[in-house]
């Protein structure tokens, strides 16, 4: 195949044990999955699921024993880290229940859902969509994946990020209003979900600015920490 520009290169991630590498196509978010997370919001936390997309291009690859730099994005002065546990497809699917939903998943990794604060807040005041918030270079950082087999029980892991050593979230994966099994069953109702498909969960609360020369550590309990530093 020969194109008539630079085609698009593949995004992959780093798989903990392996040669090979996970295939990036989509980066579903789903938001406001935490309780306490929603009240800071100003959400009760009462409500369905709700999903956002980032393109694949917006992950930041960070190998492990690697710190990853994300160059300050542009326009905000408020960027928010949101520390998650993320699910990797393996085989897609339409209208998966949410107790099927273990087959389809491939592994788990720690992300950032990285988030211009500030723009986001001002286009939900206008009802318009959060991109310019959610999805520019770099905003989706990820760690190495690890087989399902191999990550424990992520469902009940503690999930943290520090902040330049000191605790910003702290809380546990057992906390997500809706689960991995049933945040599957949503999306994959209004979209077909295929291989390599990541679904990054939700944040817990604690939420917070970080500026140029913070380093970020996340980590979820089983699966190798994300390191970032903002740059
Ligand atoms: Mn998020």
């Amino acid at each position: 195949m020969s194109y008539v520009i630079p085609a698009v290169p593949v995004v992959s991630v780093p798989v903990v044990g392996r040669a090979e590498t996970f295939p990036v196509r989509r980066i579903y978010c789903v938001g406001r999955n935490y309780v306490e997370h929603a009240k800071e919001m100003g959400f009760t936390g009462r409500e369905a699921p709700f999903f956002f997309i980032k393109p694949a291009d917006n992950a930041l690859v960070v190998p492990q024993g690697q710190t990853g730099e994300m160059a300050y994005p542009p326009l905000t002065k408020d960027l928010h880290h949101e520390i998650e546990l993320v699910a990797c497809i393996g085989t897609g699917g339409r209208n998966i229940k949410a107790a099927d939903a273990k087959k389809h998943i491939w592994g788990y990794a720690v992300g950032l859902d990285m988030t211009r604060r500030d723009l986001q807040g001002e286009q939900k005041k206008l009802g318009r969509p959060w991109e310019i918030g959610k999805a520019f270079e770099q905003a989706a950082p990820i760690g190495p994946i690890v087989p399902a087999a191999q990550a424990g029980d992520v469902e009940n892991a503690d999930i943290w990020v520090q902040v330049n050593g000191k605790d910003r979230q702290r809380s546990n994966v057992s906390k997500l209003i809706w689960n991995i099994g049933e945040i599957i069953e949503h999306i994959s109702a209004a979209w077909e979900l295929a291989p390599g498909d990541l679904i990054y969960t939700g944040t817990p609360e604690g939420v917070a600015a970080v500026g140029k020369g913070d380093t970020l550590v996340g980590g979820v309990t089983g699966l190798p920490e994300l390191r970032v530093r903002v740059v």
